[in-house]
């Protein structure tokens, strides 16, 4: 096997596999090396569905999202697969909920579209939600939900078809960089490439720290839940937009996120809570859900979405790769610039993926990205990491 490349992934889920499609496609010769199959259940990305939208409460994001959706559509029309449904958005919490202003304002000064609604202009709109008075929702007609795991697959697809060469059950165990070039080494393999590509979820850690960057990344256990909804139509896309509900607060009184998805594929109603997990190792994660989290979102549905107190089809774990700040790292490394990192997507990576996917390429390839990305400088934290 041709040991020497021009650029090297480490990772196959959508950061690694839509770098792969970026660098082939530019005519790189590309390896990429996955520890487990291609759209395996044990790190970020898999599954039916993930939320892609404009509505952010920080202003950085709306560049990337300018940048997402066409990108999708292109890798759609090159794999011939469907995986941009544009379902709308509701964002809603309490009039003064500072997050839900700041999203609104951030869509007011980036000049997209959106509307301010009543709690009986929703339920008007759309008789699943239930708002209590001193609501307010958020809806912006552009919200979406991203088939997941077919993303990855085809984005995997395309990197092929382009001529990379994807190896699995590969898991590397150190990166050797060099002046311009870098070696990789697996348990019983060694590749060589000019640049490199670390996009490795919730095992950057180890991975970052053996080249001298010792970045603060906590990995979280996270649920997901699907429910046999009442009156499943009223789920489906075209009737239903995703939603994210502000204002709930942890005991620690950290702020999560109530949100889901319509039912895209068959799979059932998608529900979860944003930043609800706890600490863990993602080679030693509890793949179990918890019913008391399921209980806790049946709560939350009979106050807002009572049709969705139904039955649970099915529960998954899944990780988060935490910063402090919950931006991403999305960067050069500081003294080798052929390796580009992408990490600590912090439960929000997935819609901006493919433009990731793009930074990253460019940075190795290029030595600089069009889009601004000075928020996700991994400088930000200091030498130690804090
Ligand atoms: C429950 C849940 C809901 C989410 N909802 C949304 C949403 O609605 N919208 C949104 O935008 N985002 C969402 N996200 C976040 C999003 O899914 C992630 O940010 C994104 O998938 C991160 O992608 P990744 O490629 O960095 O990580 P991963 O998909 O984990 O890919 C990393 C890959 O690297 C491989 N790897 C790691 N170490 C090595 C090694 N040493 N050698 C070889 N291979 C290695 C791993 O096996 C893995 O395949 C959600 C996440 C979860 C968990």
């Amino acid at each position: 096997m041709d040991r020497h490349y021009d650029a090297i992934v480490i990772g196959m889920g959508v950061v690694g596999s839509t770098a792969a499609w970026h660098l082939a496609r530019a005519g790189q010769r590309v390896l990429v090396l996955e520890q487990f199959e291609l759209d395996h259940q044990n790190g970020s990305s898999y599954g039916s569905s993930r939320i892609i939208r404009y509505a952010y409460d920080h202003p950085a994001y709306i560049p990337l999202a300018h940048r997402s959706y066409p990108l999708w559509r292109e890798l759609e029309s090159e794999s011939g697969d469907e995986l941009l449904y544009v379902v709308g958005g509701l964002d809603f919490g309490a009039a003064d909920e500072d997050t839900l202003i700041a999203t609104r304002d951030v869509l007011a000064d980036e000049g997209m579209a959106y509307e301010w609604l009543t709690p009986e202009e929703v339920s008007a709109r759309f008789p699943q939600f239930r708002l209590d008075d001193h609501m307010m929702g958020l809806y912006q007609p552009d919200g979406g939900a991203l088939a997941a795991s077919r993303c990855v697959v085809a984005a995997a697809r395309m990197a092929l078809k382009h001529g990379a060469t994807l190896q699995t059950g590969a898991r590397v165990t150190a990166i050797e960089p060099h002046n311009d070039s870098v070696t990789v080494r697996t348990a019983d393999e060694s590749f060589s490439a000019a640049r490199l590509v670390i996009s490795a979820g919730s095992w950057s850690g180890p991975l970052l720290r053996g080249i001298g960057l010792d970045l603060p990344l906590q990995v979280t256990r996270e649920q997901l839940f699907f429910f046999d909804t009442q009156d499943p139509a009223a789920f489906l896309p075209g009737r239903m937009p995703y939603f994210r509900e502000h204002g709930s607060r942890h005991a620690l009184n950290s702020l999560l996120h109530f949100y889901g998805i319509p039912n895209i594929d068959g799979c059932g109603f998608k529900a979860s809570i944003h930043t609800n997990g706890e600490p863990t190792d993602p080679d030693n994660t509890l793949r179990r859900v918890d019913d008391s989290v399921c209980e806790t979102l049946r709560a939350f549905f009979r106050r807002h979405l009572p049709l969705a107190d139904s039955p649970l089809k099915t529960g998954r774990v899944c990780l988060y790769t935490m910063t402090p700040d919950e931006h991403f790292i999305l960067d050069s490394h500081p003294e080798h610039a052929h390796i580009a990192i992408g990490a600590g997507f912090s439960g929000h990576g997935f819609k901006f993926g493919v433009a990731s996917g793009e930074i990253l390429a460019d940075l190795v390839t290029k030595g600089a990205t069009d889009l601004e990305i000075s928020l996700f400088a991994q400088s930000r934290f200091g030498a130690n990491g804090d």
